[in-house]
């Protein structure tokens, strides 16, 4: 019997933004893995094994996925939005790298609707011209590096998307994420805060930069900095696509 691992993305909470191949990936699937709050949104049913894990378990979670995939199984391991963000895809690679005895798994890796589009869709249209997006978080990355690539990003007038902006355990990375964008000269532009987007608790805040609180972003938010053309039409912002 051959196994097969599938890394899917689950899109950012509504289930009717959960892709048909990957609600079909998951009907066919023996065993779910994952971080326990997206094990949680993935349905129950007889004869799908279901292993959450803790979110820092990341490394051991892909082993597990690979190793039962190995024995047979048809393994699906799930993240939030798309599994290539900052997410799932990338550790399982990592841990294909470190155990060569896993490399005839037939894997596939299926795209989720990412955070930052599903924000944006809400917002209007901030990401209608170049953009690019800054995990915030520095567990995996010194903080120097994303310094750097906030004030080269700033420099580049990209429309910057923030995942991880704050969390319990980092409560000081985003404020000084926002001076640094200060210091780059980007004070007049808008920032969009969308919160649990396309859940119950969705709530979307609109201001300038030199408004932006660090208390304003918590775990649940992406955190969108306009790029300096970005304007407000409406209750709308959109980044026109022709710039000068
Ligand atoms: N793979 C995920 C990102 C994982 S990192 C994706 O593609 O969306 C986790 C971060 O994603 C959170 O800290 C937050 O910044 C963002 N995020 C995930 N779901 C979100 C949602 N529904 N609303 C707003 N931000 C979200």
């Amino acid at each position: 019997m051959s196994g097969s691992l599938t890394i899917a993305g689950l899109g950012p909470g509504d289930a009717a933004l959960v892709t048909p191949e990957v609600s079909a990936a998951l009907s066919e699937a023996t065993d779910v893995l994952g971080y326990a709050a997206y094990v949680a949104r993935v349905p129950a049913r007889e004869g799908l094994r279901l292993h959450p894990s803790d979110n820092r378990m990341e490394l051991a979670r892909a082993g597990e996925a690979l190793r039962l995939a190995a024995g047979g199984n048809s393994v699906v391991i799930v993240s939030s939005g798309d599994p290539g963000v900052f997410a799932m895809a990338a550790t399982v690679f990592e841990a294909l790298e470190a155990a060569p005895q896993w490399k005839d798994v037939a894997i596939r890796v299926l795209p989720g609707v990412t955070a930052m589009l599903a924000a944006a869709a809400r917002a209007g249209a901030p990401l209608g011209h170049d953009f690019c997006a800054i995990n915030l978080s520095d567990n995996l990355k010194p903080w120097p590096v994303i310094e750097k690539r906030l004030r080269l990003a700033a420099e580049a007038d990209f429309a910057i998307a923030l995942y991880n902006p704050r969390s319990v355990g980092r409560p000081d990375g985003f404020g000084r994420a926002l001076d640094v964008l200060r210091d780059a000269g980007c004070s007049k532009r808008i920032v969009i805060f969308a919160h649990a987007v396309t859940t119950p608790k969705e709530r979307i805040e609109t201001v300038s930069l030199t408004e932006a609180r660090p208390e304003m972003a918590d775990m649940t938010t992406l955190v969108i900095i306009c790029n300096s053309q970005t304007r407000r039409v409406g209750g709308f912002v959109y980044a026109p696509r022709r710039v000068s």
